[in-house]
């Protein structure tokens, strides 16, 4: 149960290394710490977590404003209040789950490597790119056996 949490909250650390709390700690601020070093990834990381999101609210309010200025959302005769609001406050609820699954990509993307690399620095073997645990295998193996991926030398 305290693991499931921490990994909601610290999603990314594989839950095999049964880090303290002091650990978890240090491997979030060095991630930020990395995260700080690679301006190019911390923006990409707020551009994809908040561009979605803002371009679907830009697009919806483009609409409505169109919609007015056009004169058939508002038409005395005909009006589309009902689709008004609809647009308005549907659209508002709309960015929410866009919003969340923007931020899950933006996470896996760009800020789970660094922790992966910051586990690393801290002499954990997990592979740069899932962070499967590598413990225990043999020096012979170059790829990750979870994902593949080719491993740089532990350090
Ligand atoms: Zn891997």
């Amino acid at each position: 149960m305290v693991h499931s949490v921490n990994s909601l909250l610290q999603p990314g650390i594989p839950r095999e290394l049964n880090l303290t709390r002091t650990q978890r700690r240090q491997v979030r601020q060095r991630t930020l710490r990395r995260l700080l070093a690679n301006p190019r990834d911390l923006l990409r990381f707020y551009g994809t977590t908040l561009l979605p999101p803002l371009m679907f609210l830009a697009i919806i309010g483009l609409v409505v404003a169109f919609g007015i200025e056009w004169g058939w959302m508002l038409d005395p005769a005909n009006p589309r209040t009902g689709l008004l609001v609809a647009l308005l406050s549907g659209g508002k609820f709309a960015a929410l789950p866009i919003l969340l699954v923007s931020a899950f990509i933006a996470h896996r993307r760009y800020y789970r490597p660094h922790v992966y690399a910051a586990l690393r620095d801290m002499n954990f073997e997990v592979c740069t790119s899932c962070g499967y645990l590598l413990r225990g295998l043999d020096a012979q193996t170059t790829k990750c056996p979870e994902c593949g991926a080719g491993q740089q030398s532990p350090g």
